[in-house]
């Protein structure tokens, strides 16, 4: 499966200084990775990345872009993007994981730190890819090192992404979340997607990316629109899984005495669960 994969970063659209060097060292996974494939969910590095470096600036208030969603002035507030350290790894069936997940506007200290504390939780968790909604904080963040080890490829932080292209042809490959524990099946997907976002300091970027990298961002990017990855898994597929996600769903009601808020037994098609334009 992940050899099947050939990694590398085709063409790097980055229009911005802060992410001087995407060209990762993106290789198939060492042979010791691979009886544990690595999972999306994870933080960011410390490794002084230029994003990282940067002198704290003041809060930068971003300007709105005609053209995003109908949520576009639906920002979160500073007690949106509260958080405790370290953070905690929010599970499938939390109703977290579903929330909305607001557009970020303030470019300051504290959303660096929350990037800074989700790659820790990354590479504790041998993740290569993180989303706030999944540390129970519901914003467009999401955080990825492709390589999943810390001072090691490049640590790039997304800030309200959205896909502007995808390419047709689509692959499969055998993801894991860290929302889902334990839990790998194979998911379809673009094989390629261009990327437009803001960066931790509010600068906007378009990036394309193919192979690992086009993976982890397409999965924290569903994780960033309320998609889960067994959404987008076949019957089939999803039929390999299902007692574990069972499971977790009463493991959920042990923990909290409420009724799981899903039931993957009864799981409706989701139809917004297409891949848009390509
Ligand atoms: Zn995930």
């Amino acid at each position: 499966m992940a050899s099947a994969v050939r990694l590398h970063l085709s063409s790097l659209l980055v229009s911005h200084s802060l992410l001087p060097r995407l060209s990762l060292r993106l290789l198939p996974p060492p042979p010791s990775a691979a009886g544990r494939p690595r999972r999306f969910s994870s933080a960011l590095p410390s490794a002084p990345s230029a994003a990282r470096r940067a002198s704290p600036s003041p809060p930068l208030r971003a300007q709105a872009k005609r053209g995003f969603s109908s949520k576009d002035d639906d920002f979160a507030s500073a007690d949106d993007l509260q958080f405790e350290a370290p953070l905690k790894i929010v599970e499938y069936p939390d109703p977290g994981l579903r929330a909305n997940n607001k557009r970020i506007g303030t470019f300051d200290d504290n959303l660096r730190k929350l990037a800074d504390e989700m790659f820790d939780v990354m590479y504790k968790t041998d993740g290569i890819g993180l989303s706030a909604p999944q540390v129970g904080i519901n914003v467009q963040l999401m955080v990825f090192n492709p390589i999943g080890e810390r001072g090691e490829g490049e640590e790039i932080v997304l800030v309200n992404p959205r896909i502007i292209k995808y390419s047709k042809k689509m692959v499969s490959f055998n993801e894991g979340c860290l929302s889902f524990p334990g839990i790998y099946a194979d998911v379809q997907r673009p094989e390629a997607v261009k990327i437009d976002s803001l960066d931790i300091s509010g600068a906007r970027f378009t990036v394309s990316l193919s192979g690992l990298p086009a993976r982890v961002f397409q999965h924290e990017f569903d994780h960033l629109q309320g998609i889960v990855f067994s959404d987008r898994m076949t019957e089939q597929v999803l039929d390999t899984i299902r007692a574990e996600l069972e499971a977790l769903e009463k493991k959920y009601e042990q923990r909290t005495g409420l009724p799981s808020p899903e039931r993957i037994e009864t799981r409706r098609r989701r139809v917004a669960v297409g891949f848009g334009k390509s």
